[in-house]
Formats: C-alpha cells, sequence, structure tokens
C-alpha cells in the first residue's frame, strides 16, 4: 500500500484499532540526526493527521515538549513502538537508546544513520584524537589560545558541569540496543514510512530483524537497467560532475560509478531520476553484509584492465573509493572503523 492509496478505507481501519483499544503508544526520537528523518514523517502530510489519530505520540523532540522523564516514568514495555532515527556517538545518544529499548515492545531502525551509522559514520575514518584536534586546535578558523577541550565533567565556582561522553567511533543503532525492524534511506521515503507504521498498526509485521522495504538490489527497478550491458568494460572511471551523464543510459555503461547493483531498492529510485547515480543510502541488498566489499568484486570484473598495475591505475582515479563505498555503511561494514594506527 503506498501513502497515495491511504483512502476513506484506511482511515476507518485505523479508527476501529483506536477505538478497539486505547491508543498504541509511539515514541519518535532522534539520536545523532540532522533532523531530515523527521522532515520525512511529516512529508506524511495529511497521512499524519490520519496516524496522529491513531496512536498516542509519547516523545517527538522535533516537534513535541515531552521530557525524557516522562518516558522514564512509564511502565517496562508501556510504548508499542520506538521509531529511532540518527547514530551513537556518545553517553546520551546510549542512554536515551536504551531508555527506549526497554520502554518499547518494537524498535525501528529508522533510517540510514540508524541502521548502518549513515554519513556520520564516515567519521570512523579517523579517530576521536583527530576529530578533536581539528575543531579545538587546527582549523583555521579555531581561536582557542588555552587549548581547552571539552570535558565531560568540570568544575566551576564549585558546581559541577556535566557533557555527555564522546565515544571512540560512531555505532548503528543495533551495535548498541535490539532492533527489531529497519527502515534505511536519507530519508526513508514518506510511502514507506506509511506502510511501516500500518503494518504494526495492524499487527501485519515480518519476522523480527526485517528490513521494511523491498529485497531486491536498486538495480532490478532502476528505469536504466535496460541499458545496462551484459558485460561492462570501463577503461576510465568518471566522476558524475565531469560529464554530462546521458539521462537515459545506465551510468556504468557511462564509466560513472553506481552502487545500483550493490544496494537495496525501496528509494523510488529518487538519484537516478534526477542524473545522480546511486551512493547507497538503502544499504546492502538482501544477504549482503558489506555492500562496499560487494560493489568492489563487481568492480573488478567490469574494469577493462590487464594485471595488477593496469587495474591500480584506473582505481587510483577514483578520489576516494573507500569514503564512496561505504558513505552510509561503514560502521557496520568488515572494516567498521580506522584503527589506531591507520
Ligand atoms: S539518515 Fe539521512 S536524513 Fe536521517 S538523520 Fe541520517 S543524515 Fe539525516
Ligand atoms: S548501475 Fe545504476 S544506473 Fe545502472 S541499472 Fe543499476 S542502478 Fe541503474
Amino acid at each position: 500500500m503506498t501513502l497515495k492509496n491511504w483512502g476513506r478505507w484506511e482511515i476507518a481501519k485505523l479508527r476501529e484499532v483506536h477505538k478497539m483499544a486505547n491508543k498504541p503508544k509511539v515514541a519518535i526520537c532522534w539520536l545523532g540526526s540532522c533532523g531530515g528523518c523527521d522532515e520525512t514523517v511529516v512529508d506524511l502530510n495529511e497521512a499524519l493527521l490520519q496516524v496522529a489519530d491513531a496512536i498516542d505520540i509519547v516523545i517527538w523532540p522535533v516537534a513535541m515538549d515531552f521530557k525524557y522523564h516522562h518516558i522514564e516514568e512509564m511502565k517496562d514495555g508501556e510504548i508499542l513502538l520506538s521509531i529511532i532515527n540518527g547514530h551513537v556517538r556518545n553517553s546520551e545518544q546510549e542512554e536515551i537508546a536504551k531508555l527506549l529499548r526497554r520502554k518499547s515492545q518494537l524498535v525501528l531502525a529508522f533510517g540510514a544513520c540508524a541502521c548502518f551509522g549513515g554519513t556520520p559514520g564516515l567519521a570512523n575514518f579517523r579517530t576521536k584524537e583527530d576529530i578533536f584536534n581539528w575543531v579545538y586546535r587546527d582549523a583555521p578558523t579555531v581561536v582557542n589560545p588555552n587549548g581547552i577541550y571539552p570535558q565531560p565533567k568540570v568544575q566551576i565556582d564549585g558546581n559541577e558541569l556535566t557533557l555527555p561522553e564522546f565515544y571512540e567511533r560512531v555505532y548503528a543503532l543495533n551495535q548498541v540496543i535490539d532492533v527489531d525492524f529497519y527502515l534505511p534511506g536519507c530519508p526513508p521515503p514518506p510511502d514507506l514510512v506509511a506502510n511501516a507504521i500500518n503494518a504494526v498498526l495492524e499487527d501485519k509485521l515480518p519476522r523480527k530483524g526485517s528490513t521494511l522495504a523491498p529485497h531486491k538490489p536498486l538495480c532490478d527497478t532502476c528505469p536504466r537497467n535496460g541499458t545496462k550491458p551484459e558485460r561492462l568494460a570501463i577503461k576510465d572511471i568518471k566522476r558524475v560532475h565531469e560529464v554530462e551523464a546521458d539521462p537515459n543510459t545506465c551510468f556504468l555503461a557511462q564509466g560513472i560509478l553506481c552502487l545500483g547493483p550493490a544496494i537495496r531498492t525501496g528509494c523510488g529510485e529518487a538519484c537516478i531520476n534526477i542524473n545522480i547515480p546511486c551512493r547507497g543510502c538503502f544499504g546492502p541488498v538482501e544477504g549482503v553484509a558489506d555492500c562496499g566489499a560487494k560493489f568492489v568484486s563487481s568492480l573488478a570484473s567490469i574494469l577493462d584492465a590487464e594485471g595488477e598495475r593496469e587495474v591500480k591505475e584506473v582505481v587510483d582515479t577514483i578520489d576516494d573509493l573507500a569514503g564512496y563505498l561505504y558513505r552510509f555503511t561503514l560502521p557496520i561494514s568488515n572494516l567498521k572503523r580506522r584503527n589506531k594506527d591507520g
């Protein structure tokens, strides 16, 4: 069912759910987030009013003035569903994630950051020390003559001030708490959000651990699929801003990297439709743990290069290959992070 299909029949059903029982309690909460995932909930437009009629929102920091203590005072399991977006990088985010887990029957990791670590996960290519040195000492705009770095605890005039502890690396939500379902995307598209909420309200959820999006790779639904050659032979890799890409031809056939073969579909081909190749915000296709590694193995078979030296010459033309391959998924990849020794 898509958002556009939300008609009177669905509204009646939601009302029925509402009448039959107390409204189910739902938490919508952000951790390390840009706010885009909350925006997509707002993008449900009038369907949001129907959803609001069927559920009781108990916390939604971006939109409503509830406090964390309201959640702490609830019974364990009292919330039917917590929809959590954003990654975990500090002790406050971990504490909120654990609190919502305790109070909720179901947890939905919402958006690429919660599902895989997201673009903030690229910070795992740097150490915490690198980040602090750049932000509080080395960046050209920094003025910090006393070399003061933020501390988790500091005494001022006899009072202790505290800040959340900044962790060594970025974590995806399931690396901190048990997660029941996943809805990827940066942000997830509203039609999949509506489907997910419907599935919860109607008790039609798939097995625990499922991703609430199609199980095929993006290439299978891509409108350019018909122009993807059986066998590719890329000699020269181009970046999308360096050429005027043909809007009707497969990016890979044009020598432009597109992660479509390794990435789950469900995004509505949003980037492809504006002539931008897939960057991977829906994460690995079903059954693949590391989409970067999967894409590298397919890259090896599509390059028109002989021997290690020629392959290296072509690959070296890709600026920041690791960043490209793991733009959304580094924290859940086999690499997870750069270690201290590089
Ligand atoms: S998944 Fe994308 S939209 Fe959602 S919080 Fe992360 S960066 Fe923002
Ligand atoms: S590689 Fe990209 S452009 Fe080509 S068919 Fe797959 S998703 Fe479409």
